[in-house]
């Protein structure tokens, strides 16, 4: 059985998140517009119990919002949420 947490990915971040976040909320909220959308267009219901829905697309979409979100550009992004679900789902266990 999985746990149902993890760390969020973000370096140096410690919070913990549902395992099916892809980031913690204060992490989704500075990820840019652009790269949320990239995430959600390339994410597939049931990714995360069904690892073959999985595209390299979504991991690299995942990848640049990560590193997006660590990224230190003094605060959030406005109008980051317009839109969007407020979390994308990862899926199993974060690399
Ligand atoms: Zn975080």
């Amino acid at each position: 059985m999985r746990p149902a947490t993890r760390p969020c990915p973000v370096l140096g971040c410690d919070q913990r998140i549902p395992y099916y976040w892809l980031m913690c909320r204060p992490h989704w909220r500075r990820v840019p517009i652009l790269l949320k959308r990239a995430v959600w267009a390339t994410y597939h219901e049931g990714q995360q119990d069904d690892l073959s829905l999985v595209t390299p697309e979504y991991i690299e979409a995942r990848r640049l919002a990560v590193e997006a979100a660590g990224a230190d550009r003094g605060g959030e992004q406005r109008g980051g949420h317009e839109d969007l679900k407020p979390f994308p789902m990862g899926y199993g266990d974060w690399p």
